[in-house]
């Protein structure tokens, strides 16, 4: 007989735990049977679950507690040993954010063969950090020195942490990628002290794009993982776990949460990821989202709020159905501002003369949608970006002319917002690297929402006229 490392009882709780994996893992393959908006609305949150242990609310429970209580000793032992399914103390798990976490595992998987995992944190930012740290520890007899290779047309928040918190601080290199659809171009830039390569797709605000799938090889190539940042697409335009991404990253500030009330990220990752950091771990490699959950995010805190878990919920049950309508309202709206004289330059990927058109057809497509003849229809988000003809006067001009369109840092709303980047989201990273990333003063980013679109070109259209 095998010793018993555990106090008395322990095992009882055990045995009970494996009960409630398997009731969990029967839910869970029925609901891997679920078209993607059933997925959306339900998740893992059943009718017997909701009968059997919520009262039959048929919205998923809002846990504000800080912590969990528990029967004895021997469950409590059981519980932070991790022997057995438990919460325990907001922090390290929440019912609620279990809920968000999983219908988010799921959203990512939907259609990919490869099972998920999910942790949620308290901003988009959160998720990042999270995802590339584990991945800048030193190896035991590995080379002292390492580096990272990522798209320089990434969201100004993901450039200050890379080029100030990583490189200057801390002194890991990060080596710019300035066009990402540019395979040749990654491929120069990795080495054997190469740890990972980071993008994001399609870019806020320049609109970049890449062959994800490319990308994925090349990183596998070289036993490293690709790590993307897939906010403006959402699972409903793409999931790039399908085309062999590791991990996908979210801002569920952004268009998840659309109605603009929470802060929330999300880190998903494929089981299991490529790499070859060795960690003691081996839910490193196997679930790195359940690594980061059980070991670096318990000790650095980044914990999400359960109530913002609960309103992305309830923001998700509809995505497929908002990002369909936005991205038809953009594409009108982008078309209108293509013709207009006073604008000379307008970055959307739905429109046909985007040099990247043609890559992010491949890509960005309708989860679930039938274009008559068995395909899926394109869909390419609503985010875009328009350059005001003339000095950047001009742009501000026009921007500050909106009545309609708020003015806002803020992007992936129900309600269209517009920012000038170059003085807003993209200030801190300087003139230099703003012309690197193609991000002059005239070019208004603006993110178009579910109003009519003709009120929307209406706005435009007189704030316009102001020059
Ligand atoms: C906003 C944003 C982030 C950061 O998310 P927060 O929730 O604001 O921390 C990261 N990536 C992209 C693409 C974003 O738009």
């Amino acid at each position: 007989m095998s010793q018993q490392p555990y106090g008395p009882g322990v095992d009882k709780y055990i045995e009970a735990g494996k009960r409630q994996i398997a009731f969990r893992e029967k839910a869970m393959k029925r609901v891997k049977e679920f078209k993607f908006d059933t997925l959306a609305v339900h998740g893992l949150y059943t009718v017997e679950e909701a009968l059997a242990l919520n009262q039959g609310s048929i919205i998923e429970p809002l846990y504000m507690s800080s912590s969990q209580a528990y029967r004895d000793s021997a469950e409590l032992e059981a519980a932070l040993s991790y022997l057995i399914p438990t919460w325990c103390y907001t922090r390290i798990a929440n019912p609620t954010t279990y809920y968000l976490e999983w219908m988010l595992a799921l959203l990512e998987g939907y259609g990919t063969g490869a099972d998920t995992s999910c942790v949620v944190t308290a901003s988009g930012m959160a998720a990042i950090a999270s995802a590339v740290d584990p991945f800048f520890v030193k190896q035991k007899d590995g080379p002292e020195r390492m580096n990272f290779v990522s798209s320089i047309q990434v969201y100004g928040g993901t450039f200050q942490l890379f080029a100030v918190r990583k490189q200057r601080e801390r002194g890991i290199e990060v080596r710019w990628i300035r066009r990402p659809h540019d395979l040749e171009e990654w491929k120069a830039a990795i080495d054997e002290e190469t740890r990972l390569l980071y993008v994001e797709a399609p870019s806020n605000p320049q609109q970049a794009f890449c062959d994800v799938k490319a990308l994925a090889d090349l990183a596998h190539a070289h036993e490293i993982p690709l790590i993307f940042d897939a906010t403006c697409a959402t699972p409903a335009l793409l999931r790039p776990i399908a085309h062999g991404a590791d991990i996908v990253l979210h801002s569920l500030s952004k268009t998840a949460a659309a109605g603009g009330m929470a802060i929330g990220g999300a880190l998903i990752s494929r089981k299991p990821i490529v790499t070859r950091v060795r960690n003691d771990s081996p839910l490193f490699k196997d679930s790195f989202a359940e690594y980061v959950k059980f070991f670096p995010y318990r000790d650095h805190g980044p914990a999400a709020s359960p109530f913002n878990a609960l309103i992305t919920l309830n923001e998700l049950r509809t995505l497929r159905s908002k990002i369909d309508l936005f991205s038809r309202n953009t594409q009108q709206v982008a078309e209108y501002l293509a013709k207009h004289p006073r604008v000379y330059q307008v970055d959307y990927l739905g429109l046909p003369v985007h040099p990247l058109h043609s890559l992010a057809k491949r890509y960005l497509k309708l989860v679930d949608s039938d274009d008559g003849s068995g395909r899926e229809v394109n869909r390419f988000g609503h985010l875009m970006s328009f350059r005001v003809d003339g000095p950047p006067e001009n742009a501000r001009r026009v921007f500050d002319a909106f009545k309609l369109i708020f003015r806002a840092t803020d992007l992936g709303r129900v309600k269209s917002l517009a920012t000038i980047p170059s003085v807003s989201t993209h200030l801190q990273q300087g003139e230099e690297a703003r012309r690197a990333a193609d991000i002059p003063p005239q070019l208004i980013r603006l993110c178009v929402g579910g109003e009519a679109p003709e009120d929307i070109i209406a706005d435009l259209d007189q704030a316009l006229k102001s020059l």
